[in-house]
């Protein structure tokens, strides 16, 4: 039995959050509340729950308990050392615990690793289902495992020569207990697509050619587009972690992570005056700006140079205020224009929402040109991170 993996912030130092220029909250108990939504949405269908990029930049040893605790049995990674880390949080735990079902695939190295560690694969070509036949038959048992089924994204999953292959010479899963077939929506994020319901169709003509199996198709959006992409178990990631799952209407999903940043310095400036590095932002009229300790190397991506907003801090003196970010994002600064901020809003110590309640992260993302999984994947290292807990019962 290996021992529990060390979260992040077991290192008692009280003074941590006192010295940090930026800190993150994760709000476990979201992520919670959003997995039963989820959940209570797809059932009597199951919900998995991916924690692939260490939960999305999160934290997976913090966040695959709180998901197993709320009842998620099967949980989804991307690469093989993920899957490993998360054997070791998952083995802490006291039972009943969850399967750990691997994206990448296998290869001969790395099935004996995978069986070791009691870790599902996910198999996605016909080289794949002889590695894992093969290496089943050296066991001498049949050994779990899922198929992935490309219905057009050309990414991963047996394509069509391969599926046709395995209809003909269903041979070729014997000694691989099947856990499910699964296949990937590429446009479930664009309302009304209609690649996804074609995507959905060819996944079901597939489906009756082949052995059954319990079927997986839809990841956080495709589970709001039609009922129909149940199916027998769903795969969510970004709607568990706040994302908006229906970018085209309001977020059904509880925001989970706040993310301030300290205000360092405060100055008045006047017109003409430059801010920030390449000069490119020119002050229009006298004003106030203030300076806060995050920036690229945080994750704060230089894309937001002059396109970004912070918000006021929600529980200060002046909640719901937005300001713009001027100029260049530097490595451990930006600069917001406050000018009108009250005083105590924005003076050194105070603290600015750069992505919570206020700043949703599909609207940084949306301002950065680019997508929230994005912005959770940077989440820098150097932030103070405190994760609320998911048992409120609990020492937080
Ligand atoms: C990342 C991923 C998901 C989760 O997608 P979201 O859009 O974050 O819900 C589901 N299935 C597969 C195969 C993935 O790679």
């Amino acid at each position: 039995m290996t021992a529990a993996p060390a979260p992040a912030s077991v290192a008692p130092d009280p003074g941590a959050a006192d010295r940090a220029c930026a800190r993150l909250s994760i709000d476990l108990g979201a992520i919670a509340d959003n997995w039963r939504r989820l959940r209570d949405r797809v059932a009597p269908a199951e919900c998995a729950a991916v924690v692939k990029a260490d939960a999305y930049g999160l934290g997976c040893a913090r966040v695959a308990p709180a998901l197993v605790r709320a009842g998620a049995r099967t949980l989804f990674v991307a690469q093989p050392d993920e899957a490993l880390a998360l054997r070791r949080t998952l083995d802490a735990l006291d039972p009943p615990t969850a399967e750990i079902a691997l994206l990448s695939g296998v290869w001969p190295d790395l099935a004996p690793v995978l069986t070791e560690a009691r870790i599902t694969p996910v198999l996605n070509h016909l080289g794949e289902l002889a590695t894992w036949q093969a290496h089943a038959r050296a066991r001498g048992r049949a050994l779990r495992a899922y198929v992935h089924l490309d219905t057009g994204m050309n990414r991963l999953g047996l394509g069509p020569d391969e599926q046709a292959v395995l209809a003909a010479e269903p041979g070729r899963l014997d000694g691989i207990a099947l856990a499910g077939w699964l296949s990937h929506f590429a446009c479930a994020d664009e309302a009304g697509h209609p690649m996804t319901a074609a995507q959905h169709a060819a996944f079901t003509d597939l489906l009756a050619r082949l052995p059954p199996a319990p079927a997986s198709l839809a990841n956080s959006s495709g589970i709001f587009r039609d009922r129909a992409f149940h199916l027998d178990l769903v795969r969510p990631g970004i709607a568990l972690y706040g994302g908006n799952p229906t970018p085209e209407r309001a977020n059904p999903m509880a925001p989970v992570v706040t993310l301030q940043g300290r205000v360092l310095q405060r100055r008045a400036v006047d017109s003409g005056m430059a801010v920030g590095y390449g000069a490119t932002h020119r002050v229009q009229q006298s004003g106030v700006l203030a300076t806060i300790g995050i920036g690229y190397a945080d994750g704060y991506l230089r894309a937001l140079s002059s396109v970004g907003t912070v918000a006021t801090d929600r529980f200060g003196p002046a909640p719901g205020r937005i300001a713009p970010v001027v100029g260049r994002v530097s490595m451990d600064l930006i600069v917001a224009d406050v000018t009108g901020w009250p005083a105590a809003a924005c003076g050194p110590g105070s603290f600015v929402e750069v992505i919570g309640p206020d700043r949703p992260i599909d609207r940084v993302a949306g301002e950065a040109g680019t997508i929230s999984y994005e912005i959770l994947t940077n989440l820098g290292r150097r932030y103070h991170r405190r994760w609320l807990d998911d048992v409120r019962t609990g020492a937080g």
